[in-house]
């Protein structure tokens, strides 16, 4: 068996939901979109299920995924309904949903309903990608209560800049989205990761009642370039694997790999592992992206091929066939790598494919 892999720690994910839970101090929604951006939906909200407030979805499919697996709890969809006849489902269902967009109002106000609507009414306080303008968010409310369809609204908004840790928009944002939503409504909704971890100070009071938002941090990855004390609490959830299946030893001059990006500058002892673009590994990842070798740090040299990638293994004798090699994971952090590779960790759980994936508990 090919032994590439990916090993998921519930006990992890669900140490970095507490965290959350701890610094927020309200309820919390365990963002599970994307197939909990990697780490297999299903399995992550049963591990969840017993403190989770509720999921948060992208979309009916896969919140139905979550339903026929037993969820019962809430679980929102991120962006509401696509067309107006998934709005017999998410009653059937009992989802909640987000409304975005006019057409979203008109209809809901079309459909005749048989259960009352739960809704979060989304402002765009400044991401400007979806969501009532302030201006015209007091209407929304109003014709979303006028159609009578609708039992209950939580208000909403999307920083657009939290994990900058010092950006002056994040509190323009927030401005915003006090004076568009004052005296309207007692439930909220703001903060995602960044926002949680990177900007305490400005949830410290009377702000009712919040519902927060954690995505990447329940998988143990900081949403932020540099460190951050509350990210360096969390635990990473997913180890992405495998093992050494072929050494080489080759004199200074020579190219590894595709396209001889690498060039020996010494003689170098390359090592062979398992694991490639296909499998959801960066191939944009440079010479010297780390990673751990039998527990040790190494590098990366050459290009990623499609079922394949090489490492330097020169400064590690005892290495050899068969070592276990850790792409991400305890030892090298996914936040890193993705930096690499120029991109973040949020893309990198997301792509992880083919390698067989087992959840621990
Ligand atoms: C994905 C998403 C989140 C979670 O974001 P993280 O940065 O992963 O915490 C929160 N809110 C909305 C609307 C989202 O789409």
């Amino acid at each position: 068996m090919r032994p590439a892999r990916a090993l998921i720690d519930l006990a992890a994910l669900r140490h970095n939901y507490r965290l959350a839970r701890e610094l927020g101090g309200a309820r919390a929604l365990a963002v599970v979109k994307a197939d909990a951006y990697g780490h297999g939906a299903v399995r992550c909200a049963r591990a969840l299920e017993a403190e989770a407030d509720g999921f948060a979805v992208a979309c009916i499919e896969e919140a139905l995924e979550l339903r026929e697996a037993g969820i019962a709890a809430p679980i929102l969809l991120l962006e509401g309904f696509f067309e107006s006849a998934e709005l017999e489902p998410i009653q059937r269902h009992d989802l909640w949903c987000v409304v975005h967009s006019p057409w979203q109002l008109e209809a809901i106000e079309r459909t005749a309903l048989t259960r009352p609507l739960t809704c979060w009414l989304k402002l765009d306080s400044g991401m400007h990608r979806v969501g009532f303008a302030p201006a015209d968010y007091r209407a929304a409310h109003a014709r979303l209560m006028a159609s009578g369809k609708v039992a209950r609204i939580v208000a909403m908004s999307h920083f657009a800049r939290a994990d900058e840790l010092d950006c002056p928009r994040v509190a323009e944002q927030l401005a915003q989205f006090e004076t568009a939503t004052a005296g309207l409504v007692a439930e909220f909704s703001l903060r995602n990761s960044p926002a949680l971890l990177g900007w305490p100070q400005f949830f410290r009071h009377g702000h009712g009642d919040e519902w927060l938002r954690p995505g990447i941090m329940l998988y143990g990855a900081t949403p932020f370039e540099r460190y951050q004390e509350q990210a360096a609490q969390l635990r990473p959830v997913m180890t992405l694997e495998s093992r050494i299946i072929g050494v080489r030893e080759l004199p200074a001059g020579e190219p590894v790999g595709y396209g001889a990006r690498f060039v020996a500058s010494r003689p170098t002892r390359v090592g062979v592992v398992a694991m490639g673009y296909a499998d959801g590994y960066p191939r944009h990842a440079p010479n010297g992206t780390p990673v751990a070798v039998d527990g040790r740090p190494a590098q990366l040299i050459g290009r990623v091929s499609m079922d394949m990638l090489t490492v330097d293994l020169t400064d590690l004798p005892q290495a050899g066939l068969g070592s276990r090699v850790e792409l991400w994971g305890a030892q090298v952090p996914a936040s890193e790598v993705a930096a690499a590779a120029g991109t973040i960790a949020y893309q990198l759980f997301c792509n992880v494919r083919r390698v067989a994936r087992s959840w621990l508990d």
